[in-house]
């Protein structure tokens, strides 16, 4: 098995077509203050993380100098806690590796998004 990558090389666990895919509860939404309302939305009674092109809005995948990709989490230190709690090599993550590993190289990257 391929050693677990460094989150900020990976960006797989922010990947979803789902736009219920990133829970946002009372207690992410009071953390996130006043940018709650630009990266999170509520559907229904319940708020989640907005979702674009295929991945959470807050998760920002750029070109490295070296032609590599990475992809930056905007809101890393008040991000919601279910993104807290997927601790990396888990068997969580590497589930999500196994199933989703090939959409991060297949998205579109725009420089300094
Ligand atoms: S927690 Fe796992 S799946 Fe998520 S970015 Fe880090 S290495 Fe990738
Ligand atoms: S809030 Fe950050 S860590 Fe959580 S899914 Fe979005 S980009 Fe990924």
């Amino acid at each position: 098995m391929l050693p677990t990558p460094d989150c900020l090389r990976c960006g797989v666990c922010c990947f979803s077509k789902l736009e219920t895919y990133v829970r946002v509860t009372g207690d992410d939404w009071t953390r996130l203050g006043p940018m709650a309302e630009r990266v999170a939305q509520f559907i229904g009674n319940k708020a989640y993380m907005q979702m674009r092109d295929g991945h959470c809005a807050a998760l920002e995948p750029r070109a490295a100098a070296d032609g590599t990709r990475q992809y930056f989490c905007a809101i890393y230190a008040k991000r919601p806690e279910t993104c807290r709690e997927l601790a990396r090599g888990s068997p969580q993550c590497e589930g999500e590796i196994a199933r989703k590993g090939a959409r991060p190289s297949a998205s579109d990257i725009s420089a300094g998004r």
